[in-house]
């Protein structure tokens, strides 16, 4: 068991502690929800530990099919053992339906299925409202390496093939959802950060019933109650 050491960072839904070993961290899933850049807030207990296994869940099956993340496995019920990465300042979405800003953005209506999966890239930036950037501002602004784009932009796609598949085999269609990337100790390029509920849209595929974070951001019901249902579906 690594021992959990000096706090590094406390972010909105998780913290960061060193361990014993300066190339891994234990990351702590709090029980706190947030949306709209944080504007909108409630403790919400039971949280940290259905976002924490979902998103073991899912580094698992990506792992066995061969895709590089900073996982390395789960310690308890709120934390995560990972290898420490140098993050990119950039968030990868893939979107199957439109839902979410590309609606407001571009006038999609909610659910239009899109032709072949879209790829975009947002500076993470929350005083800034993490903007929409194309290829020239990561370059100009140096989000991330250039040159590490492809893989990126590949990745996520395999990603959602990956995971588009698993969540149907489980009744569930998977809308779209954002990943972030960074430099792994071993030099490679691999996720970081959560793949949960909190950042994936989820609508049960018979029903339509979100089951994702518009619960909270919309007043839509229960929270932890759909998230509770997404795991109970993936968990089978
Ligand atoms: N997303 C996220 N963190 C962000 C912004 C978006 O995890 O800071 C996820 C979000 O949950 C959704 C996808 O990325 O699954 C696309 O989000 P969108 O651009 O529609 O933004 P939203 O309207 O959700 O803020």
């Amino acid at each position: 068991m690594p021992e959990k050491k000096k706090k590094l960072y406390e972010g909105k839904a998780k913290i960061v502690y060193e361990t014993d070993d300066p190339d891994k961290l234990i990351l702590h899933f709090k029980d706190s929800a947030t949306a709209f850049d944080g504007v909108k807030k409630a403790q919400l207990e039971g949280k940290g530990s259905l976002n924490n296994t979902i998103s073991s869940i899912i580094f698992e099956v990506l792992h066995k099919k061969g895709i590089k993340t900073h996982y390395i496995k789960k310690l308890s019920d709120n934390e995560m053992l990972v290898w420490r990465a140098e993050r990119f300042l950039v968030e990868v979405v893939v979107r199957n339906l439109a839902a979410g800003s590309i609606v407001k953005r571009l006038g999609f209506k909610e659910g239009e299925k899109f032709e072949k999966p879209l790829v975009e890239f947002f500076y993470k930036n929350d005083q800034l409202h993490d903007p929409l950037v194309c290829e020239a501002h990561i370059d100009l602004m140096k989000l991330a390496p250039i040159e590490a784009l492809p893989t990126m932009r590949e990745t996520a796609l395999k990603v959602n093939s990956i995971l588009s598949e698993f969540f149907s085999q489980n009744g569930i269609i998977l809308v779209d959802f954002k990943l972030e990337f960074g430099r792994l100790p071993d030099g490679s390029i691999g996720i970081v950060d959560e793949i949960s509920p909190d950042s994936m849209r989820l609508w049960d595929a018979e029903t339509g019933e979100k089951l994702d974070k518009d619960r909270f951001r919309f007043d839509l019901g229960d929270l932890l109650e759909g998230y509770r249902k997404v795991l109970e579906r993936i968990s089978q």
